[in-house]
């Protein structure tokens, strides 16, 4: 018998696909597939009763601006871009220690700030207002079918492969439905689709801990607090940004590293839970404590999560197929979660669009795409975290001294030449019909 995910489909054969998630690969492989096949249904399951603008800033690097221009999408996603200037190291007094610019997208600089910096939710604005956009364009052209559909408030309870190929699905509601020739997981670290094709034991085996706890919310911004980021490194292993960034509200990060029981419990529990062992676990810290403990009491956008890693060895199963943290979330401590779930989305939609008439081929070669940059965005020399997480005052004076030290020494350094050659690194996929492609 031919296995399920290499049956064939046909190259020009409209597809019917269920993305689940909406944040960033959600609608940025909608778009990417509609526009280089107007005759596919796509249809996107969102948990939330809306798109979840939650989180604080993300930074766009290395090959992510690149797709983003191929898209036509590089001009709005500069419009939202915020205005950090730089990231100060306090010390418990709030006097500069070291101070660090901002470093061009194609670096993986020192600093904190890069170029292409936004909020989440604007990203993820930006990225579902295309998707729309274009749906409504294509509405006229021969062929159009179904097109793109957005389902909020509702999930995936069940998937069931048929020996045929296509996906038999079961929503929240106990509906049926439908039938897919492709489910995409892009629900996120958590995700519910890797669980539903791979178990439970094997899916929670694939987060890896990093050991360090960390959460983000949006504070009301002080007087003169500007454009430029700040981190205090504070005893017991912890630290907080502050980044106002010019904006009326200045987001908060902070993270800490080590057992504490009382917050590996409240993840299970509601917000208020997290919120209050969060706020517990601040007491005694010596900066800006009870600006960051009222913060954390008025905020609406609080988001805490264990950071960790997905490490899989295998991105699909017969025709379901993981994008995005779901598949391989480097945690937000590399700054290049969303530059890998954008590649992601981008290299998918390219072999699903190329090998249209092999599923299983164009799913083997999105595996194999990755691999590589899945390898090199996971790293996090644990080195580098046991410099920063630090226990003692003496341990807090010298990390200071030390960024004293790297602050001075990379304003003196020339500027360093890119390596990396991140826009010739792309993968090709003329079948896209993207800007660049089309202009030849
Ligand atoms: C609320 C929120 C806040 C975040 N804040 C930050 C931040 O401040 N800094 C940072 O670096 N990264 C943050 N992230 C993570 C960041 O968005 C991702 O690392 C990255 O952009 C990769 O995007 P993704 O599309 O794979 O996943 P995500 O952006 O996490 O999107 C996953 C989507 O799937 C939805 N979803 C989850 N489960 C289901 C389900 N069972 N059925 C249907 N839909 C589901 C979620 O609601 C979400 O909309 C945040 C993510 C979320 C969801």
């Amino acid at each position: 018998m031919v296995p399920s995910n290499v049956l064939t489909t046909g190259i020009q054969t409209p597809l019917n696909i269920l993305i689940v998630g909406a944040g960033v690969c959600g609608p940025a492989i909608a778009f990417l597939l509609q526009k280089a096949n107007h005759r596919h249904n796509i249809t996107i399951m969102e948990r939330g009763s809306t798109l979840r603008a939650a989180g604080q800033q993300i930074d766009l690097k290395n090959e992510a601006p690149f797709i983003l221009e191929k898209m036509g999408l590089l001009d709005r996603v500069k419009a939202c871009c915020v205005n950090e200037t730089g990231l100060e190291v306090v010390d418990a007094n709030d006097r500069q220690v070291a101070f660090f610019g901002v470093s061009p997208s194609d670096e993986r600089g020192l600093t904190l700030t890069s170029e292409f910096e936004l909020m989440r939710g604007d990203f993820v604005g930006v990225l579902y207002d295309a998707s729309i956009e274009q749906d409504t364009k294509l509405k006229s052209i021969e062929g159009y079918r179904q097109g793109l559909q957005y389902k909020f408030g509702e999930t995936v309870e069940k998937l069931d492969q048929t020996p045929q190929g296509p996906v038999d699905v079961t929503f929240s509601s106990g509906k049926y439905g439908g039938r897919y020739d492709l489910v995409i997981g892009a629900d996120g670290q958590a995700s519910r689709t890797r669980r539903m094709m791979f178990g439970e034991k094997a899916s929670a085996a694939s987060f890896h801990p990093l050991g360090i706890h960390g959460a983000y919310f949006s504070i009301p911004g002080i007087k003169n607090e500007g454009s430029i980021a700040k981190v205090f490194f504070s005893t017991g292993r912890k630290m907080v940004f502050t980044r106002p960034s010019d904006r009326p509200t200045t987001g908060v990060l902070f993270f800490l590293r080590g057992d504490f029981a009382q917050l590996d419990e409240c993840y299970h529990q509601s917000i208020a839970a997290q919120k209050a062992a969060f706020t517990a676990i601040l007491d005694g810290f010596e900066w800006q404590k009870d600006r960051f403990q009222k913060g954390i009491e008025s905020t609406d956008d609080f988001y805490a999560t264990k950071l960790g890693q997905i490490k899989l060895k295998t991105l699909f199963k017969d025709r379901t197929v993981l994008v995005g943290d779901s598949g391989y979330g480097p945690s937000p401590f590399t700054g290049l979660g969303t530059t890998l779930a954008l590649l992601g989305a981008y290299t998918l939609a390219g072999e699903l669009t190329k090998h249209g008439d092999n599923m299983g081929e164009a799913l083997r070669n999105y595996e194999n795409k990755m691999k590589p940059f899945i390898q090199e965005y996971q790293q996090i020399p644990s080195t580098a975290l046991s410099l920063v997480f630090v226990s003692s005052r003496p341990a807090v004076w010298l990390l200071n001294q030390f960024a004293w030290v790297l602050s001075k020494f990379s304003t003196m350094m020339p500027q360093r030449p890119n390596v990396i050659d991140y826009r010739g690194r792309l993968p090709e996929y003329p079948e896209l019909r993207l800007v660049d492609d089309t202009q030849k």
